[in-house]
């Protein structure tokens, strides 16, 4: 970081807070040669992990991208937006949690089933049914019999 009043490039860093709404790291530096002080704000790198996908090619967390999948099995079901937004932070939270540098998208499909599943069944089947692309009715009654499995055990 170079200093915005001598260009030195040896500044240290005094102070160093994330805010959380704005995702931004506030940091208070020093110059170590004019000893002038300023504050720089940072995109705060949330080190999420980058997504290996199924043809194995890398492609960088899509955050907007898991938000419309889940939307589009949500389409017209009785669960609210906050509720939605819960889920995508769980599944962020346990994407970064990991701590892996890549992650495969199976696992995040996994992750989006968990959270479907527990907000709506219907949702659930939908996004199954897509993502797992069950092979036969078979595969697709035996989803349905494990969730009416899951619901007599609630
Ligand atoms: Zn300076």
């Amino acid at each position: 970081m170079y200093c915005p009043f001598c260009n030195a490039n040896d500044t240290k860093v005094t102070d160093s807070r994330l805010i959380r709404e704005t995702n931004q790291v506030r940091r208070r530096r020093e110059c170590l040669l004019c000893k002038e002080r300023f504050t720089t704000y940072e995109l705060a790198e949330l080190a999420l992990p980058s997504i290996i996908k199924r043809d194995n090619r890398r492609d960088a967390f899509n955050q907007e991208k898991l938000r419309a999948g889940i939307l589009r099995a949500l389409q017209k079901r009785p669960v609210g937006l906050e509720q939605i937004e819960t889920a995508i932070s769980h599944i962020i939270h346990k994407a970064r949690a990991s701590g892996e540098r890549e992650i495969s998208s199976t696992q995040i499909g996994e992750w989006v089933m968990e959270e479907l599943r527990n907000l709506d069944q219907v949702a659930f089947v939908r996004f199954a049914s897509v993502y797992r692309s069950f092979k036969d009715i078979h595969e697709f009654r035996e989803e349905i019999s494990r969730l009416e499995y899951d619901n007599t055990r609630k």
